[in-house]
């Protein structure tokens, strides 16, 4: 399961509560929920607990680990156009580019899916309309 929130507009919230741990391309990456349920392949995004708190920590998990591109991507961009001002570095960079959009994308994404369980965590609401856990 993962923590499912339905509005009282009728909507319904999914928020994941897994994350990945492991390192590289080529090392060995499993799959963990803060409360200590372990996946060796990649459960489908409903998969995991229904807790509250695991949720909220994958949410803040992942705001920074994008976050790290937000900072870092754009430096990566300045030093390839700057060293490499052909056409090969002017197209590696518009690609670091893109990376970086889609950063600034999945950070906004990840910074309101934690703003949204903590709201709900202490005033049971979700953007002011009122939610429950179903
Ligand atoms: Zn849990």
């Amino acid at each position: 399961m993962s923590v499912r929130l339905l509005l009282e507009t009728g909507n319904i919230k999914n928020y994941r509560t897994w994350y990945l741990r492991g390192g590289g391309d080529y090392d060995c990456t499993t799959y963990h929920t803060e409360c200590g349920m372990y996946f060796e392949e990649a459960p489908l995004s409903n998969a995991g607990c229904e807790h509250l708190d695991c949720a909220m920590s994958v949410a803040e998990y992942n705001a920074n680990d994008s976050r790290l591109g937000v900072y870092l991507l754009p430096f990566i961009v300045i030093f390839i156009v700057m060293f490499f001002p052909d056409e090969a570095g002017l197209y590696i960079g518009g690609m670091y580019l893109l990376f970086w959009i889609y950063a600034v994308f999945s950070n906004y994404m990840d910074n309101r899916k934690t703003r949204e369980l903590k709201e709900f965590k202490d005033h049971g609401t979700i953007n002011g309309v009122k939610a429950k856990q179903i």
